[in-house]
């Protein structure tokens, strides 16, 4: 079953210049965020896919702002 925009993956960023820990994103999509345990700053771990509905959740839930898309999945 695929009907296009619920399937459609998206290429997720950080800006860790933004990023205030707590780590929501890293709880919501384990694959594909990591906070450093040093630092405390969420990374995106390659590829960086992510599902676009999740994806719409995650910049709801983060408190600073700091996650985007950063483009389309090729
Ligand atoms: S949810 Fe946002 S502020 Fe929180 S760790 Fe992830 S990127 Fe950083």
């Amino acid at each position: 079953m695929s009907d296009g925009a619920a399937d459609e993956q998206v290429v997720m960023a950080v800006d860790d210049t933004r990023c205030i820990g707590g780590g929501q994103c890293e709880l919501l999509a384990p694959d594909v965020f990591e906070v450093d345990d040093d630092t405390g700053i969420a990374a995106v771990t390659a590829p960086g896919l992510l599902d676009r509905v999740t994806a719409l959740e995650l910049l709801d839930r983060c408190p600073s702002g700091a996650i985007s898309f950063a483009q389309p999945a090729p």
